[in-house]
């Protein structure tokens, strides 16, 4: 079998070209590995400044939000949100027009169960 007569210029050519793209190649991988680095450490500061967003809001909403009350709950508060009396003493008569009763909505949303 008789090889091709082997170019040299040409193999000095492509390892030329080949060196090229990888230094090319290098070059490009750093500028990205630079832009994850950066916005990996954004991520992370939106991620921290929007946990203490969160807990701003958190803090500014009722303590007990209606969705967290039980079913037993939710009816003591359609009861005094109609103007009846939930609280032990009271259960049943009729608050006064704009009153509101601290044993009602201790009864309500009270820490107990
Ligand atoms: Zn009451």
């Amino acid at each position: 079998m008789k090889q091709q007569p082997v170019d040299k210029s040409e193999i000095y050519d492509e390892f030329a070209r080949l060196t090229q793209q990888t230094k090319d190649l290098v070059a490009s991988v750093e500028l990205l590995s630079d832009q994850l680095t950066k916005v990996l450490a954004e991520n992370a500061r939106l991620t921290i400044e929007n946990e203490h967003l969160q807990e701003v809001v958190a803090a500014q909403q009722p303590a007990k939000p209606e969705e967290d009350l039980s079913e037993s709950r939710k009816m003591l508060q359609k009861l005094y949100q109609e103007g009846f009396h939930v609280c032990n003493d009271m259960y049943g008569k009729r608050l006064e027009e704009n009153e509101s009763c601290t044993f009602c909505l201790d009864a309500i949303y009270g820490r107990h169960n």
